[in-house]
Parts: C-alpha cells; structure tokens; sequence
C-alpha cells in the first residue's frame, strides 16, 4: 500500500515542532513526511529585533534546519510555496510541485499595513533575516554618512517606529542599547538623534498591565524615546511620516529611518488558494484543521484560534504556534493509526517583553515580574525554544547565557 504523504510548508516554530515531533510518532514504514521552506535555515523571529537593532549577529539567530531534523525520516526541501490546490491535493512551489494527503500550513505571517500609502515602498518591517540585516545596515549607514556632509542633515539619525505593540516595544529597547555604541563609533553626538515611537491607541501595549507599560515607558524615556500616543500614522514617505491626531491635527515627521512595526496578517498564500480568512489568517477548527478541508491542518500565525473567555482571537505568538505544532503531530499521526483526534487548548504560560540587554517585563504564570528578573526569564524562554526543537546540542550552540 501506498505510504502517506505529509507536507508541512514552513519551518518556522510551527512547522519545526510539528516535524520533530512527528519524527518521533510515526515509523520510516508509514508516512513520507516532507518539510519546505524558503532557506534552508530557521530563524529565530522572536530574536529579529535584536538582529534588526544590530545588538545580537543575525547569524545567531538563525540555524540549519538539517541539524534539527531526523534526516532519515524527514525529506527537506528548500524551496517556496506558492499556491495550494487543494481540490488536486498539490502545493504549487516556485520552482515544481508537490503532492500531499495531509499539509500543515506552518508559513507564519506577513507586516499588515492595512493599505497605508508609501509603507510598503518607504518603510522596513521586522520580518526575517533579509529584511533585519537590511534594518541594521540602513542605521549605521545613516550614522556612517552624517559626519561626510558638508551640510548635515539631522533627520539621517531620526527613527521612527511605528506601532508600540511588543515589536516596536522590544526594538526600541535594542535600539536604546544600541545608539550610544553607533555614536561612539562615528563620532555623531548622542543628543543629535531621535527616536519617536508613534502609536495609534492611547496607550502603549494597549491592553497590558498598566503598572508594567509605565515601567516600560520610562525606561525606555531615559534612553530618550519620545512617545506619540493616540497618534495614527496616515502615510508614509520618502522623507519619513505623515501622522495624526485625530482627524485635523496632521504633521509629518522628517526621519531617515521608519519601522513600521504596527501588525502582522497571515501568509498570502492564504487568501491565493481561495481559502476563508480573516487578515489572511484561517480560523481553525478544534482539531486545528481549516473548515471543510479534514487533511490540512493550518498553525500559527496564519491560523486564527478563538479566546472563549473573551471572544477574542489569541494573539498570534511562538508560544501558541509551537503549542499548535505539538497536537497537529499527534493528530496527523492519529489520522494515520485510526484514532480519535485532539482538541486544542492553549496553555498561556505569560508574556515577558524584553527592553534590551538586562531589562525587561512581564506576567508570568499569572505574577508581574520586571528588571534583570523579567530579563532572565526572557531568556529562558528563548533557551526554552530551542531546547523544545533541537535539543540540549541546540541550546548550547544557540542559546543565550549572558544572564546577569
Ligand atoms: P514563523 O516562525 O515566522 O515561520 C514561518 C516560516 O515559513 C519561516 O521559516 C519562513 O521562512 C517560512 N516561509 C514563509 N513563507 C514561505 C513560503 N512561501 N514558502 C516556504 N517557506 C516560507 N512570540 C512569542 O511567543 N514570544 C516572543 O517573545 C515573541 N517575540 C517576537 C519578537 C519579534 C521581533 C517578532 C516579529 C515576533 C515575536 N513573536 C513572539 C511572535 C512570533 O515570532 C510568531 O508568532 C511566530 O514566529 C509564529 O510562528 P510560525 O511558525 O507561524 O511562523
Ligand atoms: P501588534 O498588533 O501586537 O501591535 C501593533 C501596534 O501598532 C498596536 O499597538 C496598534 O495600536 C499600533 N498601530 C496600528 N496601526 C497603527 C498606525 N496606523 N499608527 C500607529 N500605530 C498603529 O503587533 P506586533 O507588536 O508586531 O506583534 C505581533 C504579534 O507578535 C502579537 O501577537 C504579539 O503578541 C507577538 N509578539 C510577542 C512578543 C513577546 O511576547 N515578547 C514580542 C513581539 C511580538
């Protein structure tokens, strides 16, 4: 009898924990199992803002996926999804295309600009290794060519970031590190630069503990962050922002540099293959499958999970992709061996968001925690990532020991 065929698109935290757990649930004999993804690396997309600062090498953040895998189990190809035909079961890739009986669609997310004019043309967004290197290469340039003017021009040591959500917030605490050191190196005076954070809610971190916002606020003040809460960026443009505050207060910011780090939707893969979304994210059923289609089953941050609680979706996190990861194995094996199938349940364990180097906040396992304590445990969690996917070899090659 013809064996099964598994194909997991994405070898993201997701797709990574659903391969190495599937390695060890089915026999050679009784699945193929294939895994593509774009590189034949993994990155660490919840490190990028450090890449992208210039604050950690982004070749620690990434590692070879071939190191991970069970390569006598798992197939890897190197290569990039373009569209699922899932009346032919096929994945359409660049360059061929493959066959499958059960998928995992593992292909993370995309930067959302909600069809903001000039983003997409005038602005990064912290997204993988390209685009962090580009990030941090663009600053020092910046810094590089201030002093080779005859006529200085300030706005080169502006940046703006855009969104104070936990991305701009964990940048902007790299960057806070970052700075003084790029001064030093070329000679540019500290109080020539600024960073403005611009965030349409009225608060940053909208909906999390106030009492760790304002401790993030002003740490991230004394590192000369200026905040512009409640104001909405409108567009962006070669010479930096258009932003407003309410509805007539309109006023652009000059800056060298934007991050537009205001949102994630799912892979456009997504919406391409004619499956329902919603910002290009399916919402799953129990089983974490997309409704109609019982063999393909769709994680992380293009998968939308519903909070009962409180009749929200679950923010799209590592933590809940690598959770994610870990039933949809169980389940496909399950599939395979006639049993019944799982139910998703998403363990929050907390959320600590790093502000650089040594600090941090954050509410773990229901308790507040902040300082060199948060940033510990951030660590940890980081360690704890890799730990889950390749192993004690893993942390001792990626991992992160520089507690204080
Ligand atoms: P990813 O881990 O992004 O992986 C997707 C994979 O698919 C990548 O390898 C990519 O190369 C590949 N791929 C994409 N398109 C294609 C294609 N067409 N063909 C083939 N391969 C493709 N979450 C937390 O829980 N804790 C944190 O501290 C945290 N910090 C973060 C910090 C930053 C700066 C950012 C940006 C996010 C952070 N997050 C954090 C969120 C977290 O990183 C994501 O939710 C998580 O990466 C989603 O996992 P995933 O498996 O869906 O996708
Ligand atoms: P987000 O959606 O969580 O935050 C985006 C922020 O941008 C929001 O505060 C929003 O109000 C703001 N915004 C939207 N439009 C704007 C506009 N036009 N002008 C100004 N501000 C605007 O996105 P994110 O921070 O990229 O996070 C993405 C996901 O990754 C989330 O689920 C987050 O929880 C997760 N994440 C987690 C961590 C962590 O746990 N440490 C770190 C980073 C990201």
């Amino acid at each position: 009898m013809k064996k099964p065929k598994i194909v997991i698109l994405g070898a993201g935290y997701g797709g990574l924990m659903t391969a190495t757990r599937l390695q060890k649930q089915i026999g050679a004999n009784d699945a193929e199992i294939i895994l593509v993804n774009k590189n034949d690396y993994h990155y660490e997309t919840t490190w990028l803002h450090e890449a992208s600062a210039g604050t950690l090498h982004h070749d620690r953040v990434r590692y070879d996926i071939s190191k991970v895998i069970d390569n006598g189990k798992v197939e890897f190809v190197k290569g990039t999804a373009v569209e699922i035909k899932t009346d032919e079961k096929k994945v359409l890739l660049e360059k061929g295309e493959l066959e499958y009986d059960y998928l995992v669609v593992a292909l993370g997310g995309e930067s959302e600009t909600f069809g903001i004019k000039g983003l997409k043309e005038y602005a990064f967004s912290i997204s993988n290794i390209n685009s962090a290197r580009q990030i941090r290469e663009h600053i020092e340039y910046q810094f590089a060519t201030y002093n080779t003017e005859e006529v200085k021009d300030d706005t080169r040591l502006s940046i703006v970031v855009g969104g104070a959500g936990f991305t701009g917030i964990e940048f902007l605490g790299e960057l806070g590190n970052r700075i003084p050191e790029l001064c030093k190196e070329y000679d540019v005076p500290f109080e020539k630069v600024k960073i403005v954070c611009v965030e349409a809610a009225p608060m940053v971190l909208p909906g999390f503990d106030p009492e760790l916002v304002e401790y993030a606020v002003a740490h991230l003040e004394k590192k000369g962050v200026q905040f512009r809460i409640g104001t909405a960026i409108k567009e962006g443009t070669p010479d930096g922002i258009i932003v407003a505050k309410g509805e007539d207060d309109v006023e652009e910011i000059k800056a060298g540099t934007v991050i537009w780090a205001a949102g994630i939707r799912g892979n456009a893969i997504i919406e391409k293959s004619g499956f329902e979304a919603m910002r290009g994210r399916i919402k799953v059923d129990e089983n974490l499958r997309a409704p109609g289609h019982d063999n393909i089953f769709v994680i992380g941050d293009s998968s939308l999970v519903i909070n009962e609680e409180i009749n929200r979706p679950y923010p799209p996190t590592a933590q809940i992709a690598m959770q994610q990861g870990e039933l949809v194995a169980k389940n496909i094996a399950a599939l395979i061996q006639n049993k019944d199938l799982g139910t998703f349940t998403f363990d929050n364990k907390g959320t600590v968001c790093s502000l650089g180097e040594d600090d941090a906040i954050g509410v773990v396992f229901g308790k507040k925690v902040v300082g060199k304590k948060a940033s510990f445990m951030k660590k940890m969690v980081d360690n704890r990532a890799l730990l889950m996917i390749g192993g004690a070899s893993l942390v001792a090659k990626k991992g992160k020991f520089n507690v204080l």
